[in-house]
C-alpha cells in the first residue's frame, strides 16, 4: 500500500454526504461540517489502514520476499553444486490467518524444491563418477555407497546379474565370514519379491522372522532396524539387487526419492559394466577350460616378471601337460580327452593360491604363474600338483578316468632371466626332462643345470637376488 491511498481514502469521505442525504432522504447531510467530518473521518481510516499495513502486512510480505530471494540464492548455490539450504530457508509461521497459511505454504515449497535439488544433485554426483569408468568393480562400489550413504546404511552388499544368478560384486561394513551369499538365488523369497516387482521391498529381520533368515545373512550379527532390498532395473529386468542395511526404522520421503533416483539413473551403468567385463572375461578366458587363455596368461606373466625384479620377490613358472594324452584321446575319444582337461585345468586352479596365474598355454599344456614363491616352494607345490591329479579319477560317462602330468619349475632368481620368455623356456626345458626321465614327475631348472625333484639341491636357492643378469627387466613374451 503507497500513501497516495491516505488522500484517496479522504476523497472517499467526500462521496458519504451525498450518499446519506439519498439514503435517509434528509437535506441536514449536505451541510459544510458533514462533509469536513467524513473527509476527516476518511483521512484517519486511511492514515490508520496504511500505519495497519505497515506494521502487520507489509513487514509479513516483506519477510517472505526476502525469503523467496534467499531460496533463489540458494538454488543457484545448490545447481552450481553447493549446499543450498533447509531449514533457514523457512519462514516463521507467526500468525494464524492468510499471512501465516501463506508462510506455511511457502515453508512446503521450500521442502519441495529443496528435496528435489537433493536428488538432483545427488543423482548428478554419482552419474559423474559413474560415467567415468566401466570397471564392474568401480561402478558396483560407486552404486552401493550411494545408495547406502542416502539410507544411513550400516553395511550393503550389491549383487549383480552376470548371467550366473545374482552375483557378489561389492559388499562394505558386512561381516563376510559369516555365510554371505556369493550367489543369491533370485527365485527366493524377499529377493524374489523385489526383482519380480522392481519395486523396493522393506523388512525388519527381527520382525518378518524366518522369511527374512536366509537374506539376513549377508548382513552377519547385525540385526539392522531395517534392510531394504533395492532391484536396479535396465531394459525392464533386473540387472542387479543392492541389500541394504540401515540403522533407521523407516526411510523418509525424501530417502524413499533419493534411492529411487539413485536406482534408476545407476542400473543402466551396471548394466553396462557387467557386459563390459563379461567381454573382457570372453576375451580373456579359454572356452574349453575356463582358466586364462595364453594371450592373457603371458600378459600377466609379463606384469608379474616386471613386478618381481622391481621389488626383488621372487617367481616361478610351472609348466603343466599332460601325458600320453594322444593316447589317451585314441583310446577313449577326445570328448573323454575334454572332459579330463577340464577336470586337470578345474583341480590345479583350486589347488594354486589367490594370486597365482592359471593359463591354458596350448593343446593339454598348461602354465601357471606364482609370484613370490621360490624354487624350493615351486618345486614342492609341483609335486602337490602332480600327486593330486594322478590320485584324482575323472569321472566320464559311466567310466573313471586316469591321468598323470609332467610338471617342469623355473623360478626368479635361480634361473637369472632378464625376460619373462627366458623362464618360459626354462621351465619348458625342466617339462622335458621329466618327460624324458619317465613322465608323472617334477624337474626343476636350477640356474645352469635341470634336475629331478629328487635329486634338487634345496641350498641352491639360497642365491641372493642380485637381478636379471643381462637385458631390461620389463621385457615381454611374444604373444
Ligand atoms: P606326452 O606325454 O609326451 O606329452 O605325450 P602326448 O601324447 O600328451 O603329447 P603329444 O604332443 O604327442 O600329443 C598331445 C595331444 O593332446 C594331441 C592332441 O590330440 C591332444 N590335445 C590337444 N588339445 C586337446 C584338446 O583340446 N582336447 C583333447 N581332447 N585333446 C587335445
Ligand atoms: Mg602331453
Ligand atoms: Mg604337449
Amino acid at each position: 500500500m503507497n500513501t497516495t491511498r491516505v488522500p484517496f481514502q479522504g476523497g472517499c469521505g467526500l462521496g458519504f454526504p451525498p450518499f446519506a442525504a439519498v439514503a435517509l432522504q434528509t437535506r441536514d447531510a449536505m451541510t459544510f461540517g458533514f462533509f469536513a467530518i467524513c473527509v476527516t473521518a476518511g483521512l484517519v481510516l486511511g492514515s490508520a489502514n496504511f500505519v495497519l499495513f505497515k506494521v502487520v502486512v507489509s513487514r509479513q510480505i516483506s519477510r517472505i520476499v526476502q525469503g523467496m530471494q534467499h531460496i533463489n540464492e540458494s538454488v543457484e548455490v545448490a545447481t552450481d553444486g553447493g549446499k543450498g539450504c533447509r531449514d533457514d530457508c523457512k519462514l516463521e509461521v507467526t500468525s494464524n490467518d492468510l499471512i501465516g497459511d501463506v508462510a506455511v505454504s511457502f515453508n512446503s515449497m521450500t521442502e519441495a524444491i529443496s528435496r528435489r535439488i537433493t536428488v538432483e544433485s545427488t543423482a548428478r554426483k554419482l552419474l559423474a563418477e559413474l560415467s567415468t569408468s566401466f570397471e564392474l568393480d568401480v561402478v558396483s562400489r560407486e552404486i552401493l555407497e550411494a545408495l547406502g550413504n542416502v539410507c544411513g546404511a550400516k553395511a550393503g552388499v550389491l549383487y549383480g546379474d552376470t548371467g550366473k544368478k545374482l552375483e557378489l560384486l561389492h559388499s562394505y561394513g558386512i561381516d563376510r565370514g559369516r555365510d554371505t551369499p556369493d550367489r543369491l538365488d533370485a527365485s527366493q523369497g524377499l529377493a524374489e519379491r523385489a526383482l519380480a516387482t522392481g519395486e523396493v521391498v522393506s523388512a525388519s529381520p527381527s520382525r518378518d522372522g524366518l522369511e527374512w533368515v536366509s537374506l539376513s545373512s549377508p548382513l552377519g550379527g547385525f540385526r539392522p532396524e531395517l534392510v531394504l532390498l533395492v532391484p536396479l532395473m535396465a531394459e525392464q529386468r533386473a540387472v542387479g539387487l543392492a541389500v541394504v542395511a540401515s540403522s533407521a526404522e523407516a526411510l523418509t520421503d525424501e530417502q524413499c526419492l533419493l534411492v529411487d533416483a539413485i536406482r534408476t539413473q545407476a542400473a543402466p551403468y551396471l548394466h553396462t559394466a557387467v557386459l563390459h567385463q563379461k567381454l573382457r572375461d570372453l576375451a580373456a578366458i579359454d572356452d574349453l577350460t575356463r582358466v586364462l587363455n595364453r594371450r592373457f596368461g603371458l600378459r600377466r606373466l609379463n606384469e608379474e616378471f616386471s613386478r618381481s625384479v622391481r621389488h626383488g620377490v621372487p617367481l616361478s613358472v610351472l609348466m603343466v601337460d599332460i601325458d600320453h594324452f594322444k593316447s589317451f584321446n585314441d583310446s577313449f575319444g577326445h570328448d573323454a580327452g575334454d572332459a579330463v582337461l577340464i577336470a586337470v585345468a578345474a583341480g590345479l586352479e583350486r589347488m594354486v593360491r589367490s594370486g597365482d596365474v592359471v593359463c591354458r598355454y596350448g593343446g593339454e599344456e598348461l602354465m601357471i604363474v606364482a609370484p613370490g614363491m621360490g624354487m624350493n616352494d615351486a618345486a614342492q607345490a609341483a609335486e602337490r600338483l602332480r600327486r593330486l591329479v594322478e590320485t584324482t579319477p575323472v569321472p566320464w560317462r559311466d567310466q573313471t578316468m586316469h591321468v598323470t602330468i609332467s610338471v617342469g619349475a623355473a623360478s626368479w632368481p635361480v634361473v637369472r632371466a632378464s625376460i619373462p620368455e627366458e623362464l618360459v623356456t626354462c621351465a619348458d626345458q625342466a617339462l622335458y626332462h621329466a618327460k624324458d626321465a619317465g613322465r608323472n614327475r617334477v624337474s626343476v631348472h636350477q640356474g645352469e643345470r635341470v634336475v629331478a625333484l629328487d635329486a634338487m639341491n634345496m641350498d641352491h636357492e639360497k642365491i641372493p637376488a642380485t637381478g636379471p643378469a643381462t637385458g631390461s627387466p620389463t621385457g615381454s613374451v611374444t604373444m
